[in-house]
């Protein structure tokens, strides 16, 4: 008997024993291509030894200082560098241990720059429904994925929600023209009833991820939204937890669009799994002013020396191995090639994605684009196939009013054609056998 609390209650989970480029192998011997980098995580793919390495000297130099009491010389240099390809103008970063604490941060950010120029209230926060900011209360109270509220939900609701970018299932009347502007328009309109002067900040993805399996907004969705936020003082939060760091082809998902944030949220990506990382940056005119008033925050783990190592050395691979261009080369690649194996399926209502961002949408009718009933389990049933025959996919289901079926894609950027053929392989194989 296993005394680890695991992830998955309903079956027993195979060891895994080590793991190189795409592939991850179990102590059986079996090989596994890792189609989503575990939770869209492992950008520079597995095995590396630079990060490796890193890890390893930063460790054997300094393992801890406390950040009351150090600053260190790898988190300087990281710092540094990570500046110059940010979209923010003279950013900070505040360093944590993942997203959801990213996310905390960046809250927190929001409310401290307001106090300290004397606008205490400035409380509302708007998140959109749909969307997914991580699993710490005030995380999970932003993020607007039901199911994933439900049994918490007499913890939350301190936080608003505004209509997700979601064109699959883009209900304005006007689609495809101008979804974005309208978005935009209602948002504003949602900032206006609660009155500019009570709201602090808008959080949203740049390209929803893990509750709607890479959905890309409109191409106006980013520059309006972000112009009413910038008119009414609200802070533009850009999480970039799942999109950051080349996942979306462009160094960050805001990238595709020209837009800089007040406040960016990262994670995953950054340390491409190789050590629990992630960072709230902000502008440094936000800084500025959060300086002027203080900030009352802080973990015994954040601007850890050992993440800030691995993440540096995470980001000079990608950026000497020219990995984000390979992610928008072989995410288009990817995304076309996928299409056109399911297009004869008719339980996929669509194909999207951005980079290696890639997503399906399962439908029981093409036509009416009517969800699978959950007990039906066709997600999972996808999964497992899929599993079964050596291709790991993320999932996510229960965005349509309860049910709602999406598979994701999201493999290192490392990954080959032949290997990008065997993830179109195996996923079309796994969702024809359900189907
Ligand atoms: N924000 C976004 C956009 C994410 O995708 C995630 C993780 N899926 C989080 C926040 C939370 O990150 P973590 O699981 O590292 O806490």
């Amino acid at each position: 008997m296993s005394h680890v609390f695991h992830r998955v209650l309903t079956r027993e989970l195979p060891r895994a024993v080590r793991a190189d480029g795409v592939w991850i192998e179990d102590e059986d011997g079996r090989r596994y291509l890792d189609g989503a980098g575990g939770a869209v995580v492992v950008n520079v793919g597995h095995g590396d030894r630079a990060l490796v390495d890193a890890m390893t000297a930063q460790s054997a130099a300094i393992p801890y200082v406390h950040g009351t009491m150090f600053t260190t010389e790898v988190l300087e240099a990281y710092a540094e560098d990570l500046a110059h390809i940010l979209p923010m103008d003279e950013p900070r970063i505040y360093p944590v241990s993942g997203g959801s604490e990213a996310v905390e941060t960046a809250l927190k950010l929001a409310r401290a720059y307001h106090l300290a120029r004397g606008d205490e209230e400035r409380t509302i926060v708007f998140g959109r429904r749909s969307s997914y900011h991580g699993n710490t209360l005030g995380a999970l109270d932003l993020g607007g994925k039901e199911t994933l509220r439900r049994p918490y939900a007499p913890w939350l609701g301190r936080f608003e929600h505004v209509e997700e970018a979601y064109e699959y299932r883009c209900r304005l009347p006007e689609h495809p023209a101008g979804c974005g502007a309208a978005l935009a328009s209602a948002l504003e309109s949602a900032i206006v009833e609660a009155g500019a002067e009570n709201v602090a900040a808008f959080v949203a993805e740049p390209v929803a991820g893990a509750t709607l399996a890479a959905a890309v907004p409109a191409d106006d969705y980013w520059p309006s939204v972000a112009e009413v936020c910038r008119r009414h003082g609200v802070l533009l939060v850009a999480d970039e937890v799942m999109t950051g760091f080349g996942r979306t082809g462009r160094w960050f998902g805001v990238d595709h669009w020209g837009i800089r944030p007040d406040v960016l949220t990262a994670g995953k990506g950054s340390t491409s799994g190789y050590f629990p990382f992630g960072f709230a940056a902000c502008s440094g005119e936000v800084f500025e002013i959060v300086r002027s008033g203080g900030f009352v925050h802080g973990f015994t783990w954040s601007h850890n020396g050992v993440g800030a190592a691995v993440a540096h050395a995470a980001l000079r691979r990608l950026r000497e191995d020219d990995l984000v261009e390979a992610s928008a080369r072989r995410g288009e690649r990817l995304l076309k090639e996928l299409a056109g194996a399911l297009e004869e399926r008719r339980v996929v209502g669509d194909v999207r994605g951005l980079g290696l961002m890639v997503g399906v949408e399962l439908v029981s009718d093409r036509e009416t684009k009517a969800p699978f009933p959950r007990s039906e389990q066709i997600t999972e049933r996808v999964v497992a196939a899929s599993r079964e025959a050596g291709l790991l996919l993320y999932s996510s289901t229960g965005h349509v009013g309860g049910d709602g079926d999406l598979v994701m894609l999201g493999p290192p950027f490392v990954i080959s054609d032949e290997e990008c053929d065997l993830v179109v392989e195996r996923t079309a194989s796994a969702i024809a056998s359900v189907e």
